[in-house]
């Protein structure tokens, strides 16, 4: 497995691989890496001749009392898992090299991203869509896998790409969880153990809005309000949002389910361990 720190490296390396015919898939983290991650390398291998993992903790999608400075990091652990799962290139470029004095160019994609985490967290978006088009020219990989555990991101990404003509195909790779269905995050690292308990209400609480949808009641405000019943019943945990969407448009879903396409999606402080989760009915 090649580590490859520098831009014009990376660009050059895939370049050739380009040339050589190969296909090429991304994988693009923030580290820390769990099965949640480790499942994208598996969708990208099965889909391409080379994998390229990036590992980078992005400055400009953090606000500034957030907790980037806190952010787990364990780079040599993850290089070690990328290598045992069979990651053929691993980018690994400072916050110098893809962020110099001076840098003052950004990507805003300005509908999808409203909604949801955009709406508490206003300039999300606009950094995670500046760091994966940075990330496209440099790695010009033909795919790019991203998890469904960060739904809004994926449509965003995919809204990105489909706006400014970037020849990348999306996919997105189902949600891994933990066996009591926390859905695994690098920021479960944060909840200490009892924090860690009450957190698997949050996916509780999204199977009894799914078990009412199955019982029949289509209505998404009931089944809303049934999810923000379940997570409220914990002291510790803080609905930021609960809603209902269009999993493409991220627009909002009115009266009735429409199936297969309604995103519940949802953010909760669990104290001050921000989580996220979502299904789609
Ligand atoms: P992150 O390192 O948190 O920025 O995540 C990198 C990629 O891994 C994103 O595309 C996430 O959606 C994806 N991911 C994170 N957690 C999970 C999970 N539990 N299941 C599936 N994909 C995930």
């Amino acid at each position: 497995m090649q580590v490859i720190k520098s831009i014009n490296e990376m660009q050059a390396q895939s370049v050739s691989l380009r040339h050589q015919g190969k296909l090429i898939s991304f994988v693009p983290t923030m580290g820390y890496l769990h099965e949640g991650h480790l499942s994208l390398f598996e969708v990208a291998k099965e889909e391409s001749d080379i994998t390229i993992a990036s590992i980078f903790v992005n400055p400009t999608q953090f606000g500034p009392n957030e907790d980037l400075d806190q952010y787990p990091r364990s780079v040599e652990r993850d290089l070690k898992l990328c290598e045992e799962r069979g990651v053929d290139i691993v980018f690994l470029p400072s916050e110098k090299e893809l962020y110099p004095e001076g840098y003052s160019t950004y990507v805003c994609e300005e509908t999808l991203s409203q909604p949801l985490c955009g709406v508490s967290r206003p300039n999300f978006f606009k950094g995670v869509c500046t760091v994966v088009a940075k990330l496209f020219n440099v790695v010009r990989p033909d795919i790019a896998v991203f998890g469904q555990k960060d739904a809004q991101q994926a449509s965003v990404i995919r809204k990105m790409v489909n706006d400014l003509h970037f020849p990348v195909e999306i996919r997105v790779a189902p949600i891994v969880r933990e066996e009591d269905g926390l859905a695994m995050s690098s920021r479960n690292a944060y909840l200490n153990e009892f924090q860690r308990k009450d957190a698997t209400r949050i996916y509780q609480a999204l199977q009894k809005g799914k078990a009412l949808y199955e019982g029949g009641n289509k209505n998404v405000d009931r089944i809303i309000a049934e999810v923000i019943h379940h997570i409220s019943e914990c002291r510790r945990l803080r609905v930021i949002y609960v809603n209902a969407v269009d999993i493409d448009t991220m627009k909002p879903v009115s009266r009735e389910v429409d199936p297969g396409r309604t995103l519940i999606a949802c953010a909760v402080w669990c104290d001050e361990v921000r989580l996220i989760d979502n299904m789609i009915l």
